[in-house]
């Protein structure tokens, strides 16, 4: 599926070096670019060598209105005046990476002459290349390497993907099941400028559309439903009517989604009129289907854990709501407890999950069935989407997730723990100085330069957390990052 979406190989180059130069410049852009393309998820496009203003716009301006092209990746094999790139890359609209690569990886010692020289020298042309980039502010993923080098294609893997999180950002329908959670701050936000900025349609819809949907499920789509929860989990309860009732959510929200063209959706405990209980395994299965949620109305995380699905779609990590709930501060062994009320999303089991029947104490309603499991164990980043007021932020904070230290048999709900990078103290101070939400989208499958890359793609502020964080260089970047934010929403 990643392989759907098409970068576009596009070399540059002028017509002072004649034709066999010109020649040879697109036949290594040919293996260049096939290997690439073998190397890497999405697909890697060869397109002819360009080498005049015209050529150069065009190219740009069919990239823009080519929905199947996520991105452009340039290389100056020889010079290219960059003044020809000036009209091309001022329209274009999709994501930009300049390799700085060069076809031959040593120089060749005993053969080398100027002829080599004046087809092998990206070493000045991208020079070029590079000035008109910053010249032009434009917003860019540079990398430099040799192209056949693991290093250097798995640091276009990361951009690559971030490209694909862009093209599905602007694209995402979000459907909001009530409101937000009342008097809630951070789950609040502008949806015309997250439209503006990320592409964004949030809408809301009464929740009796969706009691309707469930209320038309039939016992035979139930029934067989229920079947396949008992193939794939343990099933841990008497009550199966609760579970039945979460069966009949799951294939309703189901139909919802797919008839409205939505990738997201959110629910509030505080409406749930017509419903006997919150969708809890229901909602826990349609994240695992690749679908993002946010609890109490929170359609950030939802878009946010909708977008990381799909830049990983090919990784089997997971991604899941989650929710710093509490903590363990035991000296030396100091990590959080992440869980939700119900909702984590089973692509992050550590085991095979079980279904269980609990009450919930907030929201008078039935007690709802949920998946309970432990959360893997390894890196992961937890991300957060803020409204600054004018602009938003991205905080993403590296951790490392371990296995909880001891059972938690009393514990209702499924459940992730991690330690926060650089340790605990400096970790979760950043995260509280920069505003972050107590909601996240946690994701086993993505880095923090995954998400520098997105944000730099969307153009938003991002600010990350991890192992060379020191409180005071984070505060610094937030006092700076202020300025420099506010100032640029003047200009626009
Ligand atoms: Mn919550």
């Amino acid at each position: 599926m990643l392989k759907g979406y098409k970068f576009w190989f596009i070399t540059g180059s002028q017509n002072l070096y004649g034709e066999d130069t010109l020649r040879s410049a697109a036949e290594d852009s040919k293996k260049i670019a096939a290997r690439l393309e073998s190397a890497l998820p999405c697909s890697v496009v060869f397109k002819p060598v360009v080498t005049t203003p015209d050529e150069i716009t065009k190219i740009c301006v069919e990239a823009n209105s080519d929905e199947n092209c996520a991105g452009i990746i340039t290389w100056m094999h020889t010079f290219s005046p960059s003044k020809m790139w000036i009209n091309g890359l001022n329209i274009l609209k999709k994501p930009l990476l300049h390799l700085h690569t060069q076809f031959n990886r040593d120089i060749p010692w005993n053969s080398i002459d100027m002829d080599y020289m004046n087809l092998n020298q990206s070493a000045h042309g991208d020079r070029e290349h590079g000035f008109i980039g910053a010249r032009l502010r434009l917003s860019r993923k540079v990398v430099a390497g040799h192209w056949d080098s693991e290093e250097t294609i798995s640091r276009i893997d990361v951009w690559m993907r971030a490209a694909v999180g862009a093209c599905e950002s602007r694209r995402i329908k979000v459907a909001r099941l009530g409101d937000n959670m009342r008097e809630v701050a951070v789950t609040e936000g502008d949806k015309i400028q997250a439209q503006i900025k990320l592409g964004w349609s949030v809408n809301g819809y009464g929740i009796s559309e969706f009691v309707k949907l469930a209320d038309s499920v039939s016992d035979a789509e139930t029934d067989s439903l229920l079947k396949e929860y008992g193939e794939e989990y343990m099933m841990n309860t008497e009550n199966t009517a609760s579970v039945r009732e979460q069966a009949k959510y799951e294939i309703a929200l189901k139909r919802f989604l797919s008839q409205g063209g939505f990738g997201a959706f959110t629910d509030t405990f505080e409406d749930l009129v017509g419903l006997r209980q919150l969708p809890g395994l229901a909602s826990q299965r349609i994240m695992a289907a690749g679908y993002g949620f946010g609890p109490e109305g929170d359609w950030k995380t939802a878009a946010l854990i909708r977008i990381f699905k799909l830049m990983t779609q090919d990784k089997t990590g997971g991604t899941s709501l989650m929710e710093d709930y509490t903590y363990h501060m035991e000296p030396g062994k100091e990590a959080i407890l992440g869980a939700h009320m119900l909702e984590v999303c089973p692509s992050i089991a550590a085991g095979k999950p079980r279904i269980e029947v609990h009450p919930l104490g907030i929201g008078g309603k039935e007690d709802p069935a949920r998946l309970v499991f432990d959360g893997k164990e390894g890196g992961a980043v937890c991300a957060s989407l803020i409204d600054m007021g004018g602009r938003f932020r991205l905080i993403a904070a590296q951790v490392e997730a371990v296995t909880p230290y001891r059972d938690m048999p009393l514990l209702p709900v499924a459940r992730a723990m991690w330690k926060p990078l650089p340790d605990f103290t400096t970790g979760v101070e950043s995260w509280i100085y920069a505003g972050g939400a107590h909601h996240t989208a946690f994701t086993y499958d993505l880095t923090v330069d995954h998400l520098r890359d997105f944000a730099e793609i969307m153009g938003i502020e991002f600010v990350p957390i991890d192992k060379g964080t020191t409180i005071e260089s984070l505060r610094h970047e937030l006092a700076v990052n202020d300025i420099m934010w506010n100032l640029k929403e003047l200009i626009h």
